[in-house]
């Protein structure tokens, strides 16, 4: 028997006057009107703490949506025995068992959970419903779904040569150990993925998602625990990053990260692993999406409204707090003139404020240590000499963390906010001369350490085939005529290389293969 040949989940508008619209915003009034008490899953037993921490609403930080236990070394501890006592009995289990688990989980965000997870989204990280549509639940459903028929490929491929007199075969083993997921704020679909792509190869795990993702990730165990995922094979925690990582690092049995997250978090993790990897069984996966600077390249042949959507919405869906969102952005200056007034336009459009008001396109950043960073690069471009603001430039925390959609040109480069990673609506242009293509290529490679994604809008093929080989190991998702954002689980598998992390392809077989460790064996007659 095989799986269901996935397809992506269809994706709702949310349109006024929509059946989904009106339920959405039901599932956002229960939300806000009750203050959760989350509790830690470790062993299938909640876990409460008195150590209580709050989950506050971005846009409207007075307003406490929950509360959460915080555990410490020993809750970390307990996560990691409890996953490895589950460990025996849920390696045995066939896999198409397991796939049933994660099918089920995506059928029931597909039809049950679906307003209560995208509320979760909007509410708990301040992403607009249609963000939240496409980002956390149908993502999370097509992880699911995709993840499980590359399941099944990867069991199902073609055993080695066997000569006559013998049996030749692969057999593919779950990692011996436990692994850690460590999940970012960001996406409420890489947070179910990172567990539960690492589970369903049959390995037990202990999760700890970011402070600020706490509440969508209870919605999420609570559809894996309602699925029949067995106790003890994911294992959620709460807990301060160091001390987790002291516990997890130092213990014999760690077999592996699956990570998305910071650069700067990613290294530091990967040098601790260096320095104990004495202590291990095996040599651990270390697999991680981390950080971009990433960029979009207008060539003087672009379509003028094309290439200006593509930078809006590259730029500021979810204020930029994508690792693929654009963030520095190359224009030829025969066409800037006209991208500008395009780009000024699409920006004046644009509403800001809660996501409960969904004509809001733009909500606010993640928290105060994001927009507190944000606006010292606002504040010191202000400063600075070679820098206009031409959009923007304003920002407010009084209510939210609301930043406003920031445009700089710049005369350099390689001015600092082309360079670093800001995380948030702040987008950087440098207009170019248009005879200057070929060094832009080398500039665009040379200037930040990341390869996540880029982008390149043109008419002339010459161009689009002279810069996707100049940039080839500028981004791992490169996208010809289209902004840098929104890979599609099955379509366009995510992920980059140099600082960007390990390309292990967030929703493909080659992520999965990570997490088995196989065994070949020959049998002689
Ligand atoms: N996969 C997402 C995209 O293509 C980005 C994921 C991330 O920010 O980590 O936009």
């Amino acid at each position: 028997f095989k799986v269901p040949t996935p397809v992506n989940e269809p994706i709702n508008s949310y349109a006024p006057g929509t059946k989904e619209r009106t339920l959405l915003k039901e599932a956002i009034a229960e939300a806000r009107s009750k203050k959760l008490d989350i509790p830690m899953f470790i062993g299938g037993q909640e876990i409460h703490t008195k150590n209580k921490k709050e989950v506050v609403v971005p846009h409207d930080h007075q307003h406490v949506l929950a509360t959460f236990s915080y555990g410490d070394k020993s809750h970390v501890k307990q996560a990691i025995d409890a996953a490895l006592a589950a460990k025996a009995d849920w390696e045995a289990l066939a896999w198409e068992h397991r796939a049933a688990i994660f099918m089920k989980a995506a059928d029931l965000i597909a039809t049950k959970y679906r307003y209560q997870i995208n509320a979760a989204t909007m509410l708990g990280q301040s992403k607009n419903a249609y963000q939240a549509e496409i980002d956390s639940a149908c993502e999370l459903i097509d992880f699911l779904r995709f993840n499980v028929s590359y399941m099944q490929d990867i069991y199902g491929q073609q055993p080695p040569v066997s000569p006559n007199g013998m049996w030749n075969r692969t057999e593919q083993r779950p990692l011996e150990g436990f692994v850690f997921a460590l999940t970012p704020f960001n996406f409420t679909a890489i947070a179910g993925n990172l567990p539960s792509s690492v589970a369903m190869m049959g390995n037990v795990v202990v999760w700890k998602p970011a402070d600020t993702q706490v509440y969508a990730a209870n919605v999420i165990m609570q559809i894996f625990r309602e699925a029949g995922l067995p106790d003890g094979v994911i294992n959620l925690i709460f807990a301060d990053g160091p001390e987790v990582g002291d516990v997890i690092f130092n213990h014999a049995d760690f077999a592996g990260i699956h990570f998305t997250g910071s650069t700067k978090v990613f290294q530091e993790i990967w040098k601790t692993i260096g320095t104990n990897i004495h202590k291990y069984k095996s040599y651990p996966r270390i697999v991680g999406e981390t950080g971009g600077k990433d960029f979009i390249l207008v060539h003087p042949s672009a379509q003028i409204k094309a290439a200006s959507t593509a930078i809006v919405r590259g730029a500021f869906e979810y204020q930029g707090q994508k690792c693929s969102a654009a963030s520095r952005v190359y224009i030829a200056e025969s066409v800037w003139p006209e991208i500008k007034e395009q780009i000024l336009t699409d920006l004046a459009s644009f509403k800001m404020g809660g996501t409960e008001d969904f004509s809001n396109f733009i909500n606010a950043v993640i928290d105060e240590r994001s927009f507190d960073k944000l606006a010292k690069y606002i504040d010191q471009a202000k400063k600075d000499k070679g820098v206009e603001i031409i959009a923007g430039g304003n920002y407010d925390k009084s209510k939210g963390y609301f930043i406003e959609p920031t445009v700089l040109v710049v005369d350099d480069p390689k001015y600092t906010t082309m360079c670093e990673e800001l995380f948030g609506p702040v987008l950087s242009v440098y207009v170019y001369p248009d005879q200057e293509f070929d060094q832009i290529l080398e500039l665009i490679d040379t200037t930040s350490p990341y390869a996540l994604t880029g982008a390149i809008l043109s008419q002339d093929r010459y161009a689009i085939e002279k810069a996707s080989y100049a940039l080839r190991n500028s981004a791992g998702n490169f996208y010809i005529n289209d902004k840098c954002t929104g890979a599609v689980v099955g379509q366009q598998p995510f992920g980059g290389a140099r600082g960007s992390g390990t390309n292990d392809k967030a929703g493909a077989m080659i992520n999965l293969l990570r997490w088995v460790s196989p065994r070949t064996i020959k049998e002689t007659f």
